[in-house]
């Protein structure tokens, strides 16, 4: 019995990838959109970074960094974003951290990138990848000595981000995930922007096997992304101006004490 569970952990450590104590990894989550914003650091440098933070938790973040002893470098987003305003502004005006999105995002920021630039931090880098297909400035994150990948609204775990506003295009996205997302290593731990019933991370190779939409040919895709039906969503007529500069828009008050 000891022998089999013995092979089994074995096999399945083979399989996934799993993070080496050099960084620091904290997965955190805002119960209004549903959003995860990750933070990773350096063990030896203590140079961090936040990918998709969200104005509400800026706080709750930043004290983060400094329980962990880290230095925020950079606040990078995934996309312009519509269902939550970016903490990026703040954690700039509060930190002095840079911002980063991608070339293509129509939003402001301190450093634009684009396919297969890279952002270091402390000792690690993150590869850039163009996803676009939910919003044209679509970019996902690979750190291949981890064997991780930041995947945005791109891929989402079993799901993937909805097409029907902000330049969505779902044969676009189909091509994206199918040419960028699915040739990473199959055991690639995937991180989403979201999840709306508490998963919180799965890989390439379930994704490939299991995602009931992209597992399916582009035309059908394309008609599934198209019936999706979806309501309008509830903050973007607020969210979007404010990402279109960063976050650094009308900054209530309230958030900025004690900061
Ligand atoms: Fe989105």
């Amino acid at each position: 019995m000891a022998t089999s569970v013995r092979i089994c952990a074995k096999q399945f450590s083979k399989k996934y990838s799993t993070l080496s104590s050099a960084m620091i990894f904290r997965q955190l989550f805002d119960t209004v959109s549903s959003t995860y914003t990750y933070l990773l650091g350096d063990q030896s440098t203590r140079e961090c970074i936040l990918i998709d933070p969200v104005l509400e938790h800026v706080k709750r973040d930043f004290q983060l960094t400094k329980d962990l002893n880290l230095n925020l470098v950079y606040v990078v987003n995934t996309h312009m974003h519509a269902d939550h305003i970016t903490g990026s502004g703040l954690l700039k005006t509060i930190s002095g951290c840079r911002s980063i999105i991608s070339k293509s995002s129509g939003a402001l920021a301190d450093i634009f990138v684009d396919e297969g630039d890279m952002i270091s931090f402390g000792n690690f880098k993150l590869k850039v990848l163009n996803t676009p297909g939910h919003t044209n400035g679509c970019c996902s994150f690979y750190i291949a000595e981890e064997g991780i990948a930041f995947t945005g609204d791109a891929l989402l775990i079993r799901g993937c981000g909805r097409t029907d506003f902000q330049e969505g295009n779902p044969e676009t996205l189909y091509h994206s995930v199918h040419n960028k997302i699915f040739s990473l290593p199959e055991s690639t731990l995937l991180y989403p922007a979201h999840d709306y019933t508490g998963r919180m991370v799965t890989s390439v190779d379930e994704e490939k096997r299991l995602n009931p939409r992209l597992t399916k040919s582009l035309q059908e895709f394309i008609r599934i992304m198209n019936n999706l039906n979806l309501s309008y969503p509830k903050q973007i007529d607020k969210a979007l101006p404010a990402n279109k500069v960063c976050g650094l828009y009308d900054l209530p008050e309230d958030l900025k004490d004690g900061l």
